[in-house]
């Protein structure tokens, strides 16, 4: 993580850099009962979060449903507000930003929703969509060129540019998905957070739209934050994995060393659920089922938050929270027991 002080200066930047998240913690107050007797807490959705993520690489960002990755994301791209803490883009901090400056960089910083579904208008043709942000953003200066990168942005996520004329619902899941990416790209972003891209499509599409993904990563040089719930999802398009739970980061590391050596429990238990093709090492596998829910996020638990699911817990973790460390290179645990655990991969 690069460093910085003050409130909006930059303290000698690494130019490596493309995103630095800084402390950031976002709180939701929610409130339940009836009328009378009103109960409020605060649901601490990301908790004093750091990370970097460098120029032209993928990130995955994995969690179960509610570890508040999402939320993380949004908050990245400020279009969910932060309680604490900053973002830097290219070393400038996004939270300081308006007008003109956060419209420049918001054509920069693109997101692939979840949903193909929902996330299309179905009053809009396909070229409508994908072309409203050249519009926007004043990126055509006459009517054919507008239409000439319509048709070769259907073309580059391998749609016929004669579907430009076509509405949301003539179109297939995994069609609607490949709009959703050509919609980000239409404005030449830098970094695209592609929040659960596959997590809605029948399992024979996930394969081609997450190859598609990593051929524009590598065509157009684009940074990406590949958020998804499942660890086998961000194996082959992630250069490094940060693993969240319950709003914190547990684990980073490259893909490679999380998968082969992973240094949390929480993330061993995520890759023992990964099913291994030969049966010959499946049926030797430990598999490490974690017992419950994760907890609610408006009273976690005290010290490690993953302590009571934890089958390694001790006194230690329910009291003590272990910081986010660097254990050797490249790679960042927040265990009490990291080293000391001779934990499997894959
Ligand atoms: Fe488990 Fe303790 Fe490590 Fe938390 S700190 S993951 S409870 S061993």
């Amino acid at each position: 993580m690069s460093s910085h002080s003050g409130q909006d200066t930059v303290a000698d930047p690494d130019p490596s850099v493309l995103i630095d998240v800084e402390n950031l913690s976002v709180e939701f107050p929610v409130s339940s009962g009836t009328l009378f007797s009103r109960n409020r807490a605060i649901i601490h959705a990301v908790d004093n979060v750091s990370l970097s993520i460098r120029k032209g690489e993928s990130l995955g960002l994995v969690g179960e449903s509610g570890s508040g990755k999402t939320t993380l994301g949004r908050a990245i791209l400020h279009l969910q507000k932060a309680t604490s803490g900053r973002v830097f883009f290219e070393g400038q901090p996004i939270n300081s930003m308006r007008g003109r400056e956060l419209r420049n960089l918001r054509r920069r910083m693109q997101i692939i929703f979840q949903d193909p579904y929902s996330s299309l208008d179905p009053r809009m043709s396909a070229g409508s969509i994908i072309g409203e942000g050249i519009t926007i953003h004043n990126l055509a200066s006459t009517r054919a060129e507008y239409n000439r990168r319509v048709a070769e942005l259907l073309e580059m996520v391998g749609l016929n540019p004669e579907m430009a004329r076509r509405f949301p619902h003539e179109f297939s899941g995994g069609q609607r998905q490949r709009i959703g990416i050509a919609r980000a790209l239409a404005v030449e972003p830098d970094f695209i957070i592609c929040d659960e891209p596959v997590s809605a499509l029948d399992v024979s599409i996930q394969a081609q739209i997450l190859s598609l993904l990593a051929n524009l990563q590598s065509e157009l040089e684009l940074t990406y934050l590949f958020v998804a719930h499942d660890l086998s999802v961000v194996r082959h398009i992630s250069d490094r994995v940060a693993v969240m739970y319950l709003g914190r980061i547990v684990e980073v590391a490259t893909s490679v060393d999380l998968y082969s050596n992973p240094q949390h429990p929480y993330t061993y238990a995520l890759i023992s659920g990964i099913p291994v093709p030969d049966p010959r090492v499946e049926a030797r596998r430990q598999r490490v089922v974690l017992g419950g829910e994760p907890a609610n996020p408006a009273d976690p638990p005290t010290g490690c938050h993953f302590h009571p699911r934890c089958p390694f817990a001790t006194e230690q973790c329910a009291s003590e929270k272990p910081e986010l460390r660097q254990i050797d290179t490249g790679r960042l645990v927040s265990c009490h027991l990291a080293e000391e655990l001779m934990l499997e991969g894959v």
